[in-house]
Order: structure tokens, then C-alpha cells, then sequence
């Protein structure tokens, strides 16, 4: 168990471990890209998914473009609503290329969905999803993930990019946030 900010942080991957994976989603993506011919560009989600996409770009051997996408998702802190807008767009057309859209979390799945909806009508050759996690118990559609670091249970998980009202992105682990326990009544 860490402490961060005074507050109990349940280590679930280790920095080691998910480099493993990383390494591992990278190798697939280069056999399956591997003489397709085409532009190859992976598309990370803002910002969840900045942590991963500069360490999985790096373990895929193939010619490739980065860029970004912005998305905001209007729910509470840690729950997404599935009303979903663009807020920052690609700096370059898609289309004809072969994308691999690169998220942190897929939780309800509404956010990947409308992402991936959204990108299919601007006629790339192909559109993958690559994602870090998965929460499949709270899932509302069903989204296909082509490539899949980790399954993991419905729990709020931060670090390797993944914030908490904008904090924990830069913990090199994914860790779960335990709730304070409740204070001592007086006299106890
Ligand atoms: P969805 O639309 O799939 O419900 O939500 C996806 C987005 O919700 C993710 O890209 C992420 O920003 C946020 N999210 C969902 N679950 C978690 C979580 O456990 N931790 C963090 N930090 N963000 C989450």
C-alpha cells in the first residue's frame, strides 16, 4: 500500500508489468500492420492517454504518424454520461489511412463508441481500438477492443495517465485510491 497525499493507494499493475504489455499490444499491432501498404497512424484520446501512447509508439516497429484527439465526456468526476463532444480535433485528415485510436479506460464504452463513429465517417482504410483497461462489468454497448492491455474489476483506477480531478497522471503505476476511512467517533 502507497501513500499519495495522505491518502491509501492500492498498487494493481506495476510500472515492470505494464511495460510488459505494452511491449506485447505493440508486437501485435506491428504483425498486424506489417506490408499493409498504407498509412499507419495511432490516435490518442486526450489525456488519459498520453502515458501509453508515447511508451506503446515506441514498441510498435513500423512506420507511423501520432496525433491527438479531445474528447469531453459530461458525467460527474468518475462517471462518464455518454453525451460526448470533440473538443480538440486531429491536426491531419484520416482518411484512407489505417488508424489505431489509443484509449486509457474503456468503462461504459459510450465514450469509444461515439469516437468511433465519429472517425469511421471520415473514410480511414481501417479503424482499431486499442485500449490500456477495460471495465467490462459496467459496460452499456458493446465495444470490440482489437488490442487489450488489462481487464480489470469496477474499481476507479489512477496513474500511467489516468487522473483524478486532473492529479495522479504522472504515478509511473496504476493504482487504485482507497476511500478515507471514516474518523473515529469522540471518545472512542
Ligand atoms: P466511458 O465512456 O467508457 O464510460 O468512459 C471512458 C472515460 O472515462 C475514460 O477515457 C476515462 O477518462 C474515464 N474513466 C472511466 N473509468 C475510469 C477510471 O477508473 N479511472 C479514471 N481515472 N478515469 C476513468
Amino acid at each position: 500500500m502507497l501513500e499519495l497525499d495522505g491518502k491509501r493507494c492500492r498498487e494493481l499493475y506495476s510500472a515492470a508489468k505494464i511495460a510488459d504489455r505494452v511491449a506485447e499490444l505493440g508486437r501485435e499491432i506491428t504483425r498486424d500492420f506489417s506490408g499493409r501498404g498504407r498509412d499507419l497512424v495511432l490516435v490518442g484520446v486526450m489525456k488519459g492517454s498520453v502515458i501509453f501512447l508515447s511508451d506503446l509508439c515506441r514498441q510498435v516497429n513500423l512506420p507511423l504518424t501520432l496525433d491527438l484527439i479531445g474528447i469531453a465526456s459530461y458525467g460527474d468526476e468518475t462517471r462518464s454520461s455518454g453525451v460526448v463532444k470533440v473538443t480538440a480535433d486531429l491536426s491531419h485528415p484520416i482518411e484512407g489511412k489505417h488508424v489505431v485510436v489509443v484509449e486509457d479506460i474503456i468503462d461504459t464504452g459510450l465514450t469509444a463508441e461515439y469516437l468511433l463513429e465519429n472517425l469511421r465517417t471520415r473514410n480511414p482504410a481501417s479503424v482499431k481500438l486499442c485500449a490500456l483497461l477495460h471495465k467490462p462489468s459496467r459496460a452499456k454497448t458493446e465495444v470490440p477492443i482489437d488490442y487489450l492491455g488489462f481487464t480489470i474489476p469496477d474499481e476507479f483506477v489512477v496513474g500511467y495517465g489516468l487522473d483524478h480531478a486532473q492529479r495522479y497522471r504522472n504515478l509511473p503505476y496504476i493504482g487504485v485510491v482507497e476511500p478515507s476511512a471514516p474518523s473515529e467517533p469522540d471518545g472512542a
